[in-house]
């Protein structure tokens, strides 16, 4: 992993970067950041530049032998830790795995996806004794063929208070090691540890930047990157598993658009779009395409809605500004910025919010949407 493969995290890399080259790198540091972020993405790209035989000015070289064997997760000096499943399992007892989801789904991984992968079903991971006496043990080596060793432990909540054990490793480091620890919430790190450990803290990757990634690896159309890369949250992991799960089929934008149509216009056309909504299958419109809509997409369309009033908010308080809607969204915009005030959008914003959390319960989303469609026409159209 080079670090030009890491989404977004400039300032990082060149903070890692110029350490190393000062002299002045932190023998223990957590990469924090929420799922998503990129923390595993950037340990390893840091451990491939500390590693590389022929570093470059912004990034390892990527061709030599160290940089081959760190991509393929086999260099001698990088040591990694993670949760297990089972009494008394350690990291080793799990490499192959380790390597194979590495390969297979790359290191924006959730811990979710690694559970699965050992399949543990109900089990909880687990950091266990036994590991913690093995990352000693593996400390204690010498390098084989690197300027550096490197223990990269991801997921440190996972250590319980057997973690203890680390701090002498943490504390008294051997010349030239480097323990990386990958987490996502700070909350959960034995304090004994955290404040040990300099503090390395990611950033959520931007829209445009998950855009801009998924435009690249995944087979989407640039609309359909948009509206993932805003349905993920700064979350890339989700963003990939959207991208594969089906989320980029459904147009959501011209369903909306569809919608507040429905509700400006009132009774059939409201109760066909509902019945369009919940069955798949329009009453009347043969030419509309038949849709799947479950709880998990009538979320997401919700949330949708929502990204789309603060970008309709924004237009109305400042028409010159940027948007991040597409054309054909803008145009949907520029319709309903005349008919609805802002005190309005805030009303239909709260009614998402609501529907969200009834959604989320269960409740029918047939009478869910009827109901959100009359309070939206009434805003449109009050009675006299
Ligand atoms: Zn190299």
């Amino acid at each position: 992993m080079q670090f030009k493969e890491v989404i977004g995290q400039e300032k990082l890399k060149y903070h890692l970067i110029d350490t190393f080259r000062a002299g002045r790198t932190a023998h223990a540091q957590i990469f924090l950041g929420t799922e998503g972020s990129g923390q595993l993405a950037l340990a390893l790209a840091y451990a491939q530049y500390l590693l590389c035989e022929n570093q470059g000015e912004n990034d390892s070289c990527g061709q030599c032998n160290a940089c081959k064997k760190v991509h393929k997760y086999i260099h001698p000096d990088l040591h990694f830790s993670y949760p297990t499943i089972g009494t008394g399992k350690i990291s080793t007892d799990f490499v192959k795995d380790w390597r194979e989801i590495l390969n297979e789904t790359g290191p924006y991984l959730s811990v979710m996806q690694w559970l699965q992968k050992m399949g543990a079903e109900n089990q909880q991971g687990n950091i266990t004794k036994n590991e913690c006496v093995d990352i000693a043990r593996k400390f204690s080596f010498t390098k084989v063929e690197g300027r550096f060793k490197i223990m990269i432990l991801w997921m440190p909540e996972f250590l319980e208070k057997e973690g203890n054990r680390l701090l002498k490793l943490i504390e008294e480091p051997e010349p030239e090691t480097v323990f990386i620890l990958v987490a996502e919430r700070q909350e959960k790190i034995l304090n004994t540890i955290l404040s040990r450990c300099q503090l390395v803290k990611l950033s959520q990757p931007s829209d445009e930047e998950i855009t801009a990634r998924l435009l690249r690896d995944q087979n989407l159309n640039e609309n359909q990157a948009r509206q993932i890369a805003f349905l993920s949250e700064g979350n890339y992991t989700k963003a990939v598993q959207m991208a594969t799960d089906g989320t980029a089929d459904s147009d959501l934008s011209t369903l909306f658009a569809d919608w507040l149509r429905a509700c400006y216009l009132g009774r059939e056309n409201m109760v066909h779009w509902v019945e369009y909504f919940n069955s798949g299958k329009h009453p009347t419109d043969e030419k509309l395409k038949p849709i799947s809509i479950g709880r998990k997409e009538q979320i997401l369309f919700l949330q949708y809605g929502l990204f789309f009033l603060r970008e309709l908010t924004q237009l109305k308080l400042n028409p010159q500004g940027q948007s991040r809607l597409s054309q054909a969204e803008q145009k949907t915009a520029m319709g309903l910025i005349k008919l609805l005030s802002i005190a309005q959008i805030d009303k239909i914003v709260s009614l998402f919010d609501d529907t969200i959390y009834f959604v989320e319960r269960n409740a029918s989303g047939k009478i869910l949407f009827m109901d959100a469609s009359l309070q939206i026409h009434r805003l449109f159209k009050p009675l006299p």
